[in-house]
């Protein structure tokens, strides 16, 4: 689980959007032989699904009216990610959630859209593929066409009844960025909660779109209130965890949130920070090559630095 293929699955599209302010570790994130890559399917009960392969992980309802996704990781997987789900039921893909605009999220838009599927996402959501349609810095095969573009937004709450299941759709306070959506399988007991939580990874916090340390914190801490003891989470990256994996995070997300308060209260700068390894016990549990101590802790100070 913790080999290099997937540790670079994480954030992938965070780093490439804006080398000049991104943790310069993710803009060295390299995009997989596409060919090699696997897709792995987790049966999740009631007809709810996993899917890991490269970028975020994809969460599937299948059953009579049709598969529900949400997120469709890299367009150049998306044969394979049909191929997958075909194994599971020979219905179409009706409806695509987009839990956030990243690209390893979202780049699979394009195909699902043509063959079909209904894309849906949070208002800002969309208005961050549209600007990132123009975005210099943006890898060519990153950058969204306007047909990846969701084609129905919302601002708060959506509901879906489907395949048996009723699945809210909900806009959460800015985390991970401020177009957050988490989608709730109400029946079957799973919630998908995209890149607001990571299970066993430093966080990713996109500040430059919204995204904020507090509101993760605050939003792990809404999670472990709505999630109950049988509870399967699907994280955005890493295995599918259970209650106490968020609240154990959410721990230690405050623990890193409140050392780096204190290096601010104190005057430290960053790069003194950096320099002191403030988070040496917590990085044998969380640090991977692509999010490493250096990058959360320049995504924490800039958070809070900039209130
Ligand atoms: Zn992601
Ligand atoms: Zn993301």
């Amino acid at each position: 689980m913790r080999g290099a293929a997937f540790m670079r699955s994480l954030g992938i599209a965070c780093g490439l959007l804006a080398p000049a302010l991104a943790p310069p570790a993710l803009a060295q994130v390299v995009l997989p032989d596409w060919k090699t890559v696997e897709i792995r399917t987790h049966d999740l009960g009631h007809g709810i699904y996993m899917l890991e392969g490269f970028g975020g992980n994809i969460g599937a309802s299948v059953g009579d009216d049709g598969i529900f996704l949400v997120d469709d990781q890299y367009a150049p997987l998306t044969e394979k990610v049909k191929a997958a789900l075909a194994r599971l039921s020979d219905k179409p893909v009706r409806f695509v959630i987009n839990t956030h605009w990243h690209p390893d999220h979202t780049n699979g838009n394009e195909h699902m859209g043509e063959a079909g599927a209904i894309i849906v996402a949070h208002d800002n959501t969309r208005k961050h593929l549209m600007a990132a349609m123009t975005m210099a810095d943006l890898a060519p095969l990153l950058r969204p066409s306007p047909r990846a573009l969701p084609i129905l937004t919302f601002n708060d709450t959506v509901t879906f009844h489907w395949n048996g299941d009723t699945v809210r759709v909900v806009h959460i306070p800015p985390a991970h960025t401020d177009g957050d959506a988490i989608v709730q399988f109400l029946d079957a007991d799973v919630i998908h909660v995209g890149d607001a939580y990571f299970n066993g990874f430093y966080p990713f916090i996109d500040v430059e779109n919204g995204g904020d340390i507090d509101g993760m914190i605050a939003f792990l801490s809404d999670l472990s209130a709505m999630a109950g003891p049988e509870t399967r989470i699907i994280p955005g990256h890493g295995p599918v965890a259970g209650r106490e994996d968020v609240i154990a995070y959410r721990r230690d997300l405050v623990t890193i949130r409140d050392r780096v308060a204190a290096a601010i209260a104190a005057g430290t700068s960053l790069e003194d920070l950096i320099a002191a390894s403030p988070l040496a016990d917590l990085n044998p549990r969380y640090a991977g090559e692509v999010v490493g101590e250096a990058d959360v802790l320049r995504m924490v100070y800039r958070s809070l630095n900039r209130k």
